[in-house]
């Protein structure tokens, strides 16, 4: 299908803070075709009327887990390892196909409506959560993080290389690369060497990316130093191999110098997660410091339950203001740059020519209503966006050139049903009385 979206204030976050102020943007498939402020030539099977918005490239949530919504709110007020092992991991044991199938589907929902058009996603039961998303219309790169405890370790047995060579062989590359499948280490604390070494391998050989978290929390990061002769998580999973590929490492809030120098070198993206590291008292992540040592920082949520809504506008504003405060220094994130982490650099952390408008680059892109109240006047489109815009501004929602949702209304998705369906049957298997 031929769409142009014409009339519209266009943020084309192509490094130079370009907004054109009365742009034709015209969408040939999944893909953007044309950019300017002439009407291009041609008849369209759709136009859609900017008038009063703004077009800018949809949101990349590149660290999510995103069936977690059925947890929001649950265990609140505890402490980081009581929260884990006394409220979730009783309730993960719980999960089947069906509960997921529809808390991946709220949550998916969530993200749409404020504005994300792809994510990075890492949990369990994956195979669920690719059937959703490939429904839902949303790109996608998805893992099962990885874990491996106990003695011993042997790939045709452990459960996530099996799940892991499964979603490859199912999901990775489907329809034209919607689906991306990473490989993935949950974390170097919950996994041992061996692991490391074939996740690696695995990688390697088929061309996936790779999926970390690395450095969270203090106590993490100091017993890995501990463990492993004073080697950080980023050096010691270095020396197995883990980062010889695009990588993703969320969280990254105790990383040092040495380890920003091997993330700018290997390429190794920073996914920052600035609500749910202060909601759980991790820390902040020195994300102003390691983009200046060259590291690519991109955004993510992280699960509902440590966030506890994926209104991805709050997470941006955080993202924006977190390191003024921190550093003392108001210039120390400007609004264009934390912008960049919520779009282009997400793209590039997840492998993906998502985060920009130019032709060439997939259709992923969101209009923002500019008549709401919250964004009234507007002397600075990218400020009133990062400080002011919350997701329901968001007017329409077009991942791959397909509009998902707009005003409020879900195309991909049965809403009521998905609710009535958490309701009624994912709360009584998770939370039984
Ligand atoms: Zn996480």
């Amino acid at each position: 299908m031929k769409t142009l979206i014409s009339n519209v204030r266009a943020v084309l976050m192509d490094g130079e803070g370009t907004v054109l102020s009365s742009a034709f943007v015209a969408v040939q498939g999944d893909k953007i075709d044309y950019v300017g402020i002439q009407r291009p030539q041609g008849s369209f099977e759709r136009e859609i009327d900017g008038e009063g918005n703004v077009l800018l490239p949809g949101f990349v949530n590149a660290h999510a887990h995103t069936a977690m919504t059925a947890m929001r709110g649950y265990g609140d007020g505890h402490n980081l390892q009581d929260w884990l092992n006394q409220y979730i991991f009783p309730v993960e044991a719980r999960w089947d196909g069906r509960a997921m199938a529809c808390c991946a589907d709220l949550g998916l929902a969530e993200m749409i409506a404020s504005g994300v058009t792809c994510i990075a996603d890492m949990y369990m039961r994956t195979n669920v959560v690719a059937q959703r998303v490939a429904v839902s219309g949303l790109n996608a790169n998805l893992c099962c993080g990885g874990v491996l405890f106990g003695e011993g370790f042997d790939p045709d047995a452990n459960s996530d290389c099996v799940a892991q060579r499964a979603l490859t062989e199912q999901w990775h590359g489907h329809n034209g690369g919607q689906i991306l499948v990473d490989a993935s280490i949950h974390g170097e604390y919950t996994s041992r060497a061996p692991l490391w070494e074939w996740m690696a391998a695995y990688a390697k050989e088929h061309g996936l990316g790779m999926h970390v978290h690395v450095s969270e929390t203090q106590s993490e990061h100091e017993a890995c130093k501990a463990r492993h002769g004073g080697k950080t998580p980023i050096q010691i999973l270095d020396e197995y191999g883990v980062w010889d590929t695009r990588a993703i490492a969320a969280h990254c809030v105790w990383t040092t110098p040495e380890d920003w120098a091997i993330m700018a070198e290997k390429g190794i993206s920073c996914i920052h997660n600035p609500i749910s590291n202060l909601k759980l008292g991790s820390g902040v992540a020195p994300v102003a410091a390691m983009a200046k040592a060259g590291v690519n920082v991109a955004l993510g949520t992280d699960g509902v339950s440590s966030n506890n809504c994926t209104d991805f506008f709050g997470d941006l504003k955080l993202a924006a203001m977190l390191q003024n405060g921190v550093n003392h220094d108001p210039l120390a994130t400007l609004p264009a740059a934390a912008l960049a982490m919520a779009t282009v650099n997400g793209g590039k952390a997840l492998g993906r020519k998502t985060g920009r408008i130019a032709p060439g680059w997939d259709a992923d892109l969101i209009l923002v209503d500019f008549n709401a109240l919250n964004l009234t006047p507007c002397h600075d489109v990218i400020s009133n966006l990062v400080y002011a815009a919350h997701g329901c501004n968001v007017a329409m929602n077009m991942a791959r050139g397909q509009v998902i949702y707009q005003n409020g209304e879900f195309f991909t998705i049965d809403i009521e049903r998905v609710k009535q369906e958490v309701y009624r049957y994912a709360l009584p298997l998770l939370f039984p009385k």
